[in-house]
This record gives C-alpha cells, structure tokens and sequence, in this order.
C-alpha cells in the first residue's frame, strides 16, 4: 500500500498536535511533506526530529534561522521556509496527497484556498475558512476535484450519520435538519450578572475539551457554535432553517440528524478530537485514534436544553450574518477574531465580545464575497474597525 503523503498547517496546535499523534501510531499509512508551526519553534523542531518532513514553515525570517539551527544541532535534514507563500507552497505540492488545515482564524483561508484549487483532500479544522468564504471555497474544491473532509467533532458526526452518498440535498435522502450540539461551554449556568466579570483564565477553562485559546473563548461565547453554524450550511448545503443548535454539556453526543420518519441518528464517543481526525485520515476504513472506549458505565446522564441568544448573543449574530448572507459572514468573523484577542490580552470585558460584532455588522460595507481578495479586503476593513471600536469600549 503506498502511504498517503501529508502537509500539516497548524502542526504545532492542539489539532495539530492531536493530528501527530495519530500518525504516529501509523507509520505504514501516513508520511510528512510538510509541518507548519507559525512561531512555536521548539515544538516544531520537535515535530520535525520526530517525524523528519522535508520542508517546515514558519511565520518570518527571524523563525525560520531559529528552526534551521536547532534542526542542525540535531542533524535533520528538513528544508526551512517562510512567509504565508511558502504556506501556500505546502499545500500546493504535486507530491502532497492530502492537507491538514490546522491554522487557527482566517489566517488559514489562502492556504485552504490553495489546497482546494490543487485538487488535494481537505481535512479541514480551519472553520473560518468556511465561514469566510463558504462558497468560493466550496465551488473551487468541486471545481478542482478537492475533497473537503470535516474534522470539526460536529461536523464529522453528522458527516459519519448522513446517508454514504448524500450529495448536498436533504430532501432527496428525507433528511428534515441537521442538530449541533454545544456543551455551552465554562458559563452556562453563570449568573448573568457576573458576566462583566469573566477573566480570560476563566474563559478558557472547557469543561469537556482542550483546545486552542482562540476556539476556547468562542466555545464560552458560543460564536463557536455560530461559526459552526454557517460551516454547516457550506458543508452539507444546509439551509439556516433547518439547522438546529442544541445544548448539551456533557459533549458525548457529537451531533445528529433527523429524518422524517421520526428517526434521529448521532454519533457519540468520549470528547477527543482524535476521533474525528482518525476518521478523516483513515477512509475509508476506520484507524485507531487512540481514543479510549466510551464507558457507559461511568457516564453521567446525558442532557439536552435549548440555546438562550441573552445568554449567548454571539450565536444570535451568527445566526442573523448566516441569514444575510454575502461579506456578513466575513464581517462576523474578522470582528469576533479581534474581539477574542482583545479581550485575551485585558484590554475590553467577555460582554464586549458581542458588542464589538454587532458593531461591525451594522457598518456599511460592500459585498466582498464575490473574490478571495475581495474577501480578505473585507476582512482587513473590518478589524481597522473592530480594532477602533474595540479602543473606544476599553476607555469606557
Ligand atoms: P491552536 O491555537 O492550538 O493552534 C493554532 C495553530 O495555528 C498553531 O500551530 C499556530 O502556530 C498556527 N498559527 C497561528 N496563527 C497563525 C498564522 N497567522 N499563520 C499561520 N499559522 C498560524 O488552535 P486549535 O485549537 O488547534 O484550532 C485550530 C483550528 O481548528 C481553528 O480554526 C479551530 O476553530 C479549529 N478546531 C479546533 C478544535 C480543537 O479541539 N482544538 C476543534 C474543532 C475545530
Ligand atoms: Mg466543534
């Protein structure tokens, strides 16, 4: 069997990481071309002694002189490279049979782009890819033989439900909507009055999942499940009314789908996204991920509750830009990207959040959603403004 040949994006990352450790239990499926780790050097000189790529990628010049003498101290021969263009390289590579894209933000949209225009198979973690340019990235990977596999634990569990040759329409295998399910993240029975409160250690403590820092406060915001909303649409060519958010905070049920005859199918497992990346890399068989086995012994009651949009208005906005639809997406992203770093870094409160969003959705602003750069335009307008807006709350 020849092995499948690998470009990870975001190795150095919690997917990444995760990403690693089922190939490694792997050795006769998997090979590394190439491992992008942004500024995390050390662990990528790690990744790169231990799996022996040939090219890594960095975020600059400074990065990448780090890298290539550590890499020379240990005597391993991988190439050093880059800039975003050299992102854009990996994933392009003739060599390179499938790409991990595992950047977090937007900043992974033109790496994504590429891999799609390039024909490879997608396993896509990158969200906001999707949620940035859902259709352009759709219409270019079918344009170009692309796969796009979806590692998201959501999206995968749906995928792992629907009908084997469901091709985007829902009615023709009688599927009535398609279910999300959200654990509703560190705040969901937080009295609403300690919300101005919530400290950045606090935001990104997941009850269940454990995760990139950016992903994290989404999860407590529920943006997440709002981006996950409009990849869901793009992904399953799903229209909003008949995708479903449900709240269940013990995240064993991935999500579901429910059929018209009353039938309602859902994947489980423990919350370990090597589960979902197993799946990907491995169809069509199923691979070991080294997930332990589900206990149901052990298992708590598994509950489920509806979404409260006071509690949570991210995913009211998210809702409300899938619904409109062209740039608003992109707008919605960008500002919740600059938002999450804001209130990282202690400048604006969680409550902030929304009010930077909603901001920069009640602009004006043109509809971007027709070009890649038209998009990226749109998204670097919107973080001027979110950034501004951002300024303007951390002073009172
Ligand atoms: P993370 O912060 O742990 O890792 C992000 C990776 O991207 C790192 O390797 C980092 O070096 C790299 N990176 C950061 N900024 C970059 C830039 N500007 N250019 C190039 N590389 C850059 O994030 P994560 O939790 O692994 O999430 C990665 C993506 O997967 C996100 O889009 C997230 O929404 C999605 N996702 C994550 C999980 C999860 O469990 N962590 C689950 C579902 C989806
Ligand atoms: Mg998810």
């Amino acid at each position: 069997m020849t092995r499948q040949v690998l470009t990870i994006l975001g190795s150095t990352g919690s997917i990444g990481v995760s990403t690693l450790d089922v190939v490694s239990r792997h050795p006769d499926k998997f090979e590394i071309f190439a491992l992008a780790g942004h500024r995390q050097v050390g662990r990528l000189a790690e990744q790169c002694i231990q799996f022996a790529p040939k090219f890594a990628v960095v975020a600059d010049a400074g990065c990448a002189a780090e890298l290539a003498g550590r890499l020379q101290n240990a005597n391993c021969r991988t190439e050093v490279l880059y800039g975003a263009q050299a992102l854009i390289d990996v994933a392009s590579a003739a060599e390179v049979d499938g790409v991990m894209c595992a950047i977090v933000g937007a900043a992974g949209l033109p790496s994504a782009m590429a891999a799609a225009q390039n024909g490879k198979t997608i396993y896509l973690a990158n969200k906001e890819t999707l949620v940035v340019s859902g259709a352009l990235f759709m219409e270019t990977a079918a344009a170009n033989g692309a796969t796009v596999l979806p590692v998201d634990s959501e999206h995968n569990a749906v995928f792992q439900v629907l009908p084997r040759d469901y091709a985007g329409n829902l009615d023709a295998h009688g599927i009535q909507s398609i279910i999300l399910t959200a654990s509703g993240g560190p705040f969901l029975n937080t009295d609403l009055a300690a919300f101005d409160s919530i400290t950045p250690a606090q935001a990104v403590k997941h009850p269940n999942w454990s995760m990139g820092q950016k992903i994290s406060v989404d999860s407590a915001s529920m943006m997440n499940k709002g981006l996950e909303l409009i990849e869901a649409h793009w992904l399953f060519n799903c229209p909003p009314e008949k995708l479903e958010v449900v709240i269940h905070p013990q995240s064993v049920v991935h999500s579901m789908v429910r059929y018209l005859d009353g039938s309602v199918l859902s994947q489980m497992g423990n919350p370990d996204m090597r589960t979902p990346i197993a799946y990907c890399l491995g169809l069509p068989e199923r691979i070991a991920s080294g997930v332990g086995a589900l206990d149901f012994g052990k298992l708590s009651a598994l509950t489920f509750q509806t979404p409260d949009f006071k509690r949570f208005p991210c995913l009211q906005l998210a809702y409300e830009a899938m619904r409109s639809g062209g740039s608003a997406p992109c707008v919605l992203n960008a500002a919740n990207e600059i938002a999450v770093a804001a209130f990282l870094n202690g400048q604006i409160k969680f409550t902030d959040i929304a009010k930077v969003v909603a901001y920069c959705l009640e602009q004006d602003f043109a509809d971007g959603s027709g070009s890649i750069e038209s998009l990226l335009a749109q998204d670097a307008e919107t973080r001027t403004r979110a950034q501004a807006f951002a300024a303007r709350l951390s002073q009172g």
